[in-house]
């Protein structure tokens, strides 16, 4: 049985039981973690820092964390990076967490994909960054970049493991995302969006292909359009209310119930921990506080409202909002 079904089975009960502790006695439980387990990067787009070299967690502590997590109540891990192909021990970090029967999503820019497919089979799904066609891809990321992504592509779907599309929303395809949306349908796979940020991932430097407030406001509502079509109905994944909010960036309405330090946190690649990947503040290292210790070190922060589509498709489930809990409990995207 892949791990993807063991998980599915008891994500019902696992959640409602992680929330009600939430809610009715105020516990943090850290259902779903978003791991930046490395900062290397083989890759330099254009809206990001791209590799840094950094000590990070050796994997007998990754390992360790992962059973503490387990212990804690985890269910979700989210691999992030930098590129976590850059590291050689993913596969058996994925192994060990499936055995956990922890959910792992595996973010990918997809290079390695190709090459590396038959250690990642245990992996719940990938999230494949792909921001459109040939030119859009190699203008972003660099050239021969896009050949890569689509072979990683293939690849999953050749040894069946589940994969989606992570698509930025840049200047160089907001005004042709259907680019991206034809390739989700020669390929039958799905796409979340993402608005680029306003600043450099990881920088606090201008982002250079991030969108005008007016642009941004077109590409939401394109995106709505297209979502509302017969033909591209299925293929996005962000849910209306998730693009409705995202449309009224930077000042979207609060919302009621934030996720952040309750249900969810971010663990970076030297193991110290924060509420939400929006954050930058790190407050307690997992190795020396343990990991159920940094839980409940971690402080909330003030923020503008979510940025990350993904994050905030999760506050939507925490929110009611009723398309966000479908999405949530088909795993179409964690
Ligand atoms: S966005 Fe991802 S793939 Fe691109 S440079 Fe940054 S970490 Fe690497
Ligand atoms: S960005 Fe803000 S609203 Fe969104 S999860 Fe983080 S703290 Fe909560």
């Amino acid at each position: 049985m892949s791990t993807n079904s063991r998980f599915k089975k008891d994500k019902i009960p696992s959640f409602l039981k992680a929330y009600s502790r939430v809610k009715l006695l105020k516990q943090r439980i850290p259902f779903m973690v978003s791991w930046e387990i490395t900062r290397r990067c083989n890759s330099k787009c254009l809206y990001c820092i791209g590799n840094v070299e950094e000590p990070e967690l050796s994997t007998k502590q990754v390992l360790e964390v992962i059973r503490k997590m387990a212990v804690a109540g985890t269910k979700i891990i989210s691999l992030t990076g930098g590129e976590p192909l850059m590291r050689s021990d993913i596969g058996q970090v994925i192994d060990f967490a499936a055995r956990k029967n922890i959910f792992i999503k595996l973010a990918t820019n997809g290079f390695l994909l190709k090459e590396r497919i038959k250690e990642l089979t245990n992996a719940s799904i990938i999230q494949l960054s792909l921001d459109g066609d040939r030119e859009i891809t190699e203008n972003i990321r660099g050239r021969e970049t896009f050949g890569k992504t689509i072979q990683g592509l293939q690849a999953a779907i050749k040894y069946r493991v589940p994969i989606y599309l992570n698509t930025v929303v840049s200047k160089f395809n907001h005004s042709s995302l259907h680019e991206v949306l034809d390739i989700c349908d020669k390929y039958k796979v799905k796409t979340f969006f993402q608005p680029a940020r306003l600043e450099v991932l990881r920088d606090s430097r201008k982002n250079p292909v991030c969108l005008s407030p007016e642009e941004h406001k077109t590409s939401i509502k394109k995106l709505i359009q297209y979502k509302k079509s017969k033909k591209f109905a299925k293929t996005i994944l962000n849910s209306f209310s998730g693009l409705s909010y995202l449309y009224e960036w930077p000042k979207p309405s609060p919302l009621a119930w934030c996720s952040a330090a309750k249900l969810t946190f971010r663990l970076n690649n030297q193991g110290r921990l924060c509420a939400c990947p929006a954050e930058n503040v790190t407050y307690a290292d997992v190795l020396q506080s343990g990991f159920s210790g940094a839980v409940e070190k971690v402080e909330t922060f003030k923020c503008d409202g979510c940025w990350c589509a993904s994050q905030l498709e999760f506050n939507l489930v925490m929110n009611f909002k009723l398309e966000a809990i479908k999405n949530f409990f088909m795993c179409k995207f964690l």
